[in-house]
């Protein structure tokens, strides 16, 4: 009887080890110890002083040596790093837009910033009146007037949108395609209202693009307040000319890497689970949400299976991606890598919204993965995760064949009050916020690398 009843207990206890109740006392040591710990929100204090990271510059160097150096100073098994061509702009030191006629608006500045790739203007700048449009629509409508002249596109980004990634997608259409569609109309240049949720005078930079076929015209954002002071001023002087002025210029391609850092599994070491950010940022801010926060998030969900004395049973591994912002050019090869690769790739996590409080995981994955997945809420719970949904995972995680690929959905209210822009700093981003994403991703990691997919 004796021996019956110890045999029931010491069941009951392996069937106990994998069960949710056992995940949730580990979300709940992760959320405990990043909180009080607050070490992810250091190592972004560390980041963000190095400055903007924009690929190929020298503060990119700087930043993949401190990744590399900080994965292996944490007791890492295995930091290295994966080469990768990056295309490389620079914004150079001249960027000014100043009113020129009407006389009493003469010497009046915007704030304006160059879109990430623009051609630069002649020494002199270019000159010229400034006609506004409110969308493609407009603008096609105008555009026999357009020629020789500066098109103004002010696109205000849907305020009205509860997703706030969802507005930003349908304005980010302008800064991708105004100068192209600028330049076949034959203007000399073009602004950008910038597109963020926040009312200052800020510019919001990121990439643009052009057509190889078509003329390059020079692409600029200007702050929301000079946006509507030159809309208002506009109505009055139908003529205004402004001359704007950019040395920002194109530079050879130059060799930059992926920075890489793992824990082994302890059962299964060939089949990898990969969590990441991109290590790259404009150059107007710290990029600090963007992305530093996914960064040093990558780093302690992995770091806090070590600090809490777990050993996870499948590999774990932190790729920090360069070049996301001007072209993903780490996130293609570090697929290609996992194309060739024989190690088996089962998931990877992507996080790159800010470092803002937990809601929910987008996943793309099979039907039952993604059931499996979605079944573990109550655990992830314990982090503040509201919910799981089907979605993408991410761009720098888009080209890995896995079989759930997983997007980190912090709170999206103020994301874009920051986003490309010297708002970007350490300052903008709360301890405990940033700490509660570590934890919802370890423990996410946690059960992915215990129960496989
Ligand atoms: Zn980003």
């Amino acid at each position: 009887m004796r021996k019956l009843v110890f045999a029931i207990i010491i069941f009951s206890f392996i069937a106990m080890a994998k069960e949710p109740v056992d995940a949730s006392l580990i979300a709940e040591k992760f959320v405990r110890t990043a909180l009080r710990e607050q070490k992810a929100y250091q190592w972004l204090r560390e980041l963000t002083s190095i400055g903007g990271r924009l690929a190929g510059s020298e503060n990119s160097a700087k930043a993949v040596r401190w990744a590399k150096e900080k994965m292996e100073q944490l007791g890492f098994d295995r930091v290295y790093l994966q080469p990768v061509e990056v295309p490389r702009w620079e914004r150079g030191n001249v960027e000014k837009a100043v009113i020129i006629s009407p006389e009493n608006l003469k010497g009046r500045e915007l704030s304006i910033a160059a879109l990430g790739g623009s051609v630069g203007t002649p020494e002199e700048g270019i000159t010229a009146e400034v006609i506004e449009v409110k969308n493609f629509e407009e603008f096609k409508e105008k555009a026999p007037q357009v020629r020789g002249k500066i098109v103004f596109f002010n696109v205000p980004m849907d305020q009205g949108e509860i997703n706030t990634f969802k507005a930003y997608g349908e304005a980010v259409r302008y800064r991708w395609a105004g100068a192209m569609e600028g330049a076949k109309a034959g203007a000399k240049a073009v602004i950008i209202r910038s597109i963020t949720t926040r009312y200052d005078n800020v510019p919001h930079t990121g990439m643009m693009g052009y057509d190889t076929k078509i003329r390059k015209i020079p692409a600029v954002s200007i702050g929301l307040k000079d946006a509507d002071f030159l809309s208002n001023a506009l109505k009055k002087y139908p003529h205004l000319k402004i001359t704007l002025k950019l040395n920002c210029r194109q530079l050879p391609p130059s060799r930059s890497y992926n920075v890489i850092g793992e824990i082994r599994g302890s059962q299964h070491p060939e089949e990898v689970i990969v969590v990441g950010g991109h290590l790259d940022s404009w150059d107007k801010g710290e990029g600090a949400h963007d992305d530093g926060a996914g960064v040093v998030q990558s780093i302690e969900a992995v770091e806090l299976f070590k600090r809490i004395g777990i050993r996870p049973e499948r590999t774990l591994r932190v790729v920090l991606f360069m070049n996301e912002e001007y072209g993903l050019s780490g996130a293609k090869a570090y697929g290609e890598y996992v194309s060739r690769a024989s190690e088996k790739h089962i998931a990877a996590i992507e996080s790159d919204r800010g470092g803002f409080t937990p809601r929910g995981f987008t996943v793309k994955a099979e039907d039952p993965v993604f059931k499996e997945i979605k079944s573990w809420l109550p655990v992830l719970q314990k982090c503040r995760i509201d919910w799981i949904r089907k979605g993408g995972g991410g761009a720098d995680i888009s080209r890995i064949k896995a079989k759930a690929l997983i997007g980190y959905f912090p709170d999206d209210q103020r994301y874009f009050d920051f986003h490309h822009s010297a708002n970007d700093v350490f300052e903008a981003v709360n301890p405990r916020e940033l700490e509660l994403g570590s934890a919802a991703i370890a423990t996410l990691l946690y059960l992915i690398s215990c129960q496989g997919l």
